[in-house]
C-alpha cells in the first residue's frame, strides 16, 4: 500500500494552520507536532495539571499514571527492555551531558573516548568537556568523502584503552545512517560502553534499541513529532543499575540526612526537580501514535521524495551534493552548497517561494572543515513531505543560480 500523504498531513494540525505556500522542509532541526501530542500537551496544561510523584489527591495521581504511562510508550517505541531502562530528559543534549556526567568515573587519565568528525555538537563537546576533567584523550573516526563514517579507522580508533565510544546513528548534515553492529561487536572486544546520539533516526520508525548493541541511546521528543522540552535517554538495564546519579534534588532519594543521601533506584535516581510534564506526555503520545504508521510505505515515500531531491540537485548547475547517494545507507537529510551563494542567502530566497531550510554548520562544524566549508543549506525530509515542497524547492534554486550565481 502506498502512503496517504494527506491524511497524514491532516493529523498535523500546522498544514491547516500555516497559509501556502508552506514548504515545510527543515525538518531535521525539529519536525512538527502531530495533533496527538498537541492534544496531550493541551490537556495537561489546560485540564490535567499537577505535578508527578508527589501528591495524593486524584488530579497528582492521574497526572503521575500519565507520566509513567509516556515512559511506557517511549520504552515501547524503543524496544527497551523496560520502561525503568528510559530516564526522561529535556532532550537529546541533556542526554548526552547526562551520560559524559555518569559515565565519568570509568574514564581515568591516558584512556581514550572515540567520537567522530560526522557528530553534532551535541555530541562532541560533552566528552571533550569528560577528556578534559579526566585527563583523557578525545579521538575522532574520519569522514568519506560522501560524508558517511569511515569505518576503516574502527579497529585503530578503538584500543584498550578506550572507555567510551560515542556516535550518531544518523547524521543530521549528511543523512547517513552509521551502520552500528562492527562498531558495537569492538566496543565489546574492549569493554568500552557504546552510546549513540539517535537525535535523527527516532522520527523515522520503532527501533529494536536491545538489538544495536550499543548501552546508551539518546533522543529528543521534538525530533519525533512531539512538543518541544522532552527526551529521553535510554540505558541497558544492567549498566543503568551500575551509574550513579547525575543532578541531585527532589524526587531522586529515598531518604536524605543532612549527612547523607539515599537514592532512589533507577530511573529516578537521575530525574531530580520537577520533569518538563506535558513535554513528556506530548513525547509519549507522539511514540504511541507513530508505533502505529504503516512504516514500510513511509521508508519507500521518503527513498522516492529522497531521489526526486538528490536527482533535482544533480540537474542545477553548480549545486554539490555532501552526503551518499545510496537511498539504503541514508535519510532524507540532505546537505548541499550552491557555488558562489553563500548558504543564508539561499535560505532567504527560498523563504520567499514558502520553502523553509536551513543554512549554516548545522552545529557540525567539524564535519563542516572536513568538507572543506564553512556552512551549507540543509533540506530535511518527514513522512508528511509530498512531492510540491521538493518541487518548490527546486523551483527556489533556479531562481538562486539565475539571480546569485
Ligand atoms: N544530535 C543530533 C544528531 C541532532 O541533530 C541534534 C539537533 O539537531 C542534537 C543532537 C541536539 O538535539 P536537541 O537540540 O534536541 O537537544
Amino acid at each position: 500500500m502506498s502512503l496517504d500523504v494527506a491524511a497524514l498531513r491532516r493529523s498535523f494540525p500546522i498544514f491547516s494552520r500555516q497559509p501556502p505556500p508552506f514548504h515545510y522542509l527543515d525538518n531535521a532541526a525539529t519536525g512538527q507536532i502531530c495533533a496527538a501530542a498537541a492534544e496531550a500537551l493541551t490537556a495537561y496544561e489546560t485540564a490535567g495539571r499537577a505535578n508527578v510523584k508527589r501528591g495524593v489527591y486524584r488530579l497528582a495521581d492521574r497526572a503521575t499514571s500519565a507520566f509513567a504511562e509516556a515512559r511506557a510508550r517511549i520504552a515501547r517505541y524503543l524496544g527497551a527492555a523496560g520502561p525503568e531502562e528510559v530516564i526522561l530528559t529535556s532532550g537529546t543534549t541533556f542526554g548526552l551531558n547526562l551520560a559524559a556526567h555518569v559515565l565519568e568515573e570509568r574514564v581515568r587519565a591516558g584512556d581514550t573516548i572515540l567520537i567522530s568528525r560526522l557528530e553534532h555538537h551535541s555530541n562532541i563537546v560533552p566528552w571533550q568537556m569528560l577528556a578534559k576533567r579526566r585527563g583523557a584523550r578525545l579521538r575522532a573516526l574520519d569522514v568519506t568523502a560522501d560524508g558517511r563514517l569511515d569505518l576503516a579507522g574502527l579497529d585503530a580508533g578503538i584500543d584498550r584503552r578506550t572507555r567510551i565510544v560515542a556516535l550518531t546513528h544518523c547524521s543530521n548534515v549528511t543523512g547517513a545512517v552509521t551502520d552500528l553492529a562492527p562498531i558495537a561487536a569492538r566496543a565489546r572486544e574492549v569493554g568500552a560502553v557504546l552510546v549513540v546520539d539517535g537525535a535523527q533516526r527516532v522520527p523515522h520508525g520503532p527501533l529494536e534499541v536491545t538489538t544495536l548493541g550499543c548501552d546508551l541511546y539518546a533522543l529528543s521528543g521534538h525530533k519525533m513529532f512531539g512538543a518541544t522540552g522532552a527526551g529521553a535517554l535510554w540505558v541497558r538495564g544492567e549498566l543503568l543499575a551500575e551509574l550513579p546519579p547525575f543532578l541531585g534534588g527532589g524526587e531522586m532519594i529515598t531518604r536524605v540526612t543532612i549527612e547523607e543521601t539515599a537514592y532512589a533506584p533507577p530511573p529516578h535516581r537521575f530525574e531530580a526537580g520537577t520533569p518538563p510534564i506535558g513535554p513528556a506526555l506530548a513525547m509519549g503520545a507522539a511514540a504511541a501514535w507513530l508505533a502505529e504508521l504503516d512504516w514500510r510505505a513511509i521508508a519507500a515515500h521518503e527513498k522516492t521524495l529522497t531521489a526526486r531531491l538528490l536527482e533535482g540537485l544533480d540537474r542545477l548547475p553548480g549545486v554539490r551534493i555532501h552526503g551518499p547517494r545510496d537511498l539504503e545507507a541514508r535519510y532524507g537529510v540532505v546537505a548541499f552548497e550552491v557555488e558562489g551563494v553563500h548558504a543564508h542567502d539561499v535560505c532567504q530566497i527560498l523563504d520567499g517561494f514558502g520553502v523553509c531550510t536551513r543554512g549554516g554548520h548545522h552545529c557540525a562544524q567539524p564535519l563542516m572543515e572536513a568538507f572543506g566549508t564553512v556552512a551549507t543549506v540543509r533540506a530535511s525530509l518527514a513522512p508528511y513531505n509530498e512531492e510540491a515542497d521538493i518541487d518548490a524547492l527546486l523551483e527556489g534554486l533556479e531562481r538562486v543560480i539565475r539571480i546569485l550565481r
